[in-house]
């Protein structure tokens, strides 16, 4: 499969028409101005109130919410949780290592508390050229939430025999435990190896020593896993679609695509908190590079330094360059040169609590989310923060990542149904019980 893992993640492939992408020189940061607005409690949506997500009602997945598992009714849970901006979270592990000429860190040991509820893994600050991905997380008791070895099949994803399904990525790599039912996390010592790979050769190159920084997350909630939450958002103005980070705060069609956002997420009782509003600089109005842990999307994504608040890092551009020109016509790929995409994420998930990275961010194509046809610009970023939460999608219209099954890990997602928010082909806003514990369970959400 030489060369097949360049093709990466969590996008929306959706054009309504081609874009080009304009090369971009000379990129000087302009730190701009930026602001925090407190999150309110109920953002006024055009639907108002609090139960109006577009699937309607609590019980959201079609299979309804069979709790296998500790989370609660959907209207538990009120806000217990800390401040805005803090999440109830604990840093397990956070040491650099070094990788040897095989690419493979020691086996790292750490242990998990008592009321753990999932687990964060970050492997940040390595060669930007490379593929990261961790190998072999033993949990207590021996239980194999991911396989040591499995890389060795030669595929970027670790899906049919992997507990806790992930992908390599390149720049930086991030995994959220669990994110399906097969998966668990429990209280004792875990271990795991952080694994690098060429991007460009296959497994085995020999890799010049390098190091690495392994950041482990845990989310303990005492009381079992948490039935609502909040989530903070950063975003990031290229001013793409005329939106700066003086004027969107007041923009009526900016507080519309908030408020209908957080009507979507109302659906998995995610409230959208605090927002902070940076500009970004513009010569990053449309970028490329979307494959590589050094492109343009990647230094981009990389500004997200500057974020003050734990969350997502949402930058809005005008165009992303697909590289490979799939654009999407209803339910069909077609090939086209120049295409681009509405929307990527920097992982799923992206990186978790560690900001900075080639990954550390999703990007929104104001323009063509906004164009006639098109999803929405609402639609398509609270798709790609589902992707950057942890979220797969429910189902790929084609399945482009080698070794990606063509559905998600959970249960209660219907199949090839193009009303949820998660389907690949991006055209509805339907959200179940499992996709809401999944992103209840990044330390992100609080
Ligand atoms: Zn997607």
């Amino acid at each position: 499969m030489k060369g097949s893992n360049k093709i990466r993640l969590g996008l929306i492939i959706v054009m309504v028409s081609g874009l080009a992408a304009a090369p971009l020189m000379g990129c000087s940061d302009d730190e701009g101005s930026q602001q925090i607005i407190p999150g309110g409690d109920d953002d006024a949506g055009p639907s108002g109130g609090d139960d109006t997500g577009p699937s309607g009602g609590d019980d959201t997945g079609p299979s309804g919410g069979d709790d296998t598992g500790d989370d609660t009714g959907p209207s538990g849970g009120d806000d217990t949780g800390p401040p805005p901006g803090e999440s109830d979270y604990v840093v397990l592990f956070d040491d650099t290592l070094a990788l040897d000429s095989s690419g493979y860190s020691e086996v790292v040991e750490f242990d998990a508390p008592d009321g753990i509820n999932s687990i964060a893994v970050t492997v940040s600050e390595g060669p930007p050229t490379m593929m990261y991905f961790i190998t072999g997380w033993i949990g207590p008791d021996g239980f194999e939430i991911v396989p040591d070895g499995w890389e060795s099949g030669g595929m970027p994803i670790c899906a049919d025999g992997c507990n806790n399904r992930l992908m390599m990525d390149p720049g930086a790599f991030a995994t959220l435990a669990p994110n399906n039912p097969a998966s668990q996390v429990d209280p004792g010592t875990h271990s795991m190896r952080v694994g690098a790979q060429s991007a460009t050769a296959g497994i085995g190159e020999t890799l010049n020593v390098a190091t690495v920084r392994l950041t482990i997350h845990g989310k303990v909630d005492a009381a079992g896993a948490p039935s609502s939450g909040t989530l903070d958002l950063n975003f990031f103005f290229t001013g793409a679609g005329g939106w700066t980070a003086d004027n969107a705060p007041d923009d009526p069609d900016f507080q519309n695509m908030v408020a209908l956002m957080d009507e979507i997420y109302d659906q998995v009782h995610i409230d959208i908190g605090d927002i902070a509003f940076h500009d970004a600089d513009p010569n990053y109005r449309v970028v490329g590079g979307i494959q590589s842990g050094t492109g343009e999307l990647a230094q981009l994504f990389a500004k997200s330094e500057r974020a003050e608040l734990e969350g997502p890092s949402v930058f809005f551009v005008e165009g992303i360059d697909s590289g490979f020109g799939f654009i999407q016509d209803g339910n069909e790929y077609n090939q086209q040169m120049g295409g681009g995409i509405l929307g990527i994420s920097g992982g799923i998930p992206g990186p978790m609590i560690v900001d900075g990275t080639p990954r550390s961010g999703v990007a929104v194509d104001v323009d063509s989310s906004s164009a006639m046809g098109a999803p929405g610009i609402a639609h398509v970023t609270a798709h790609e923060i589902g992707h950057y939460l942890g979220l797969f999608h429910t189902t790929e219209n084609i399945t482009f990542i080698p070794g990606m099954p063509a559905h998600d890990p959970l249960p209660d997602t219907a199949e090839d149904d193009p009303s949820y928010l998660m389907h690949a082909s991006g055209s509805g806003d339907l959200m179940s019980e499992w996709q809401g514990r999944v992103m209840r369970k990044n330390p992100w959400v609080y």
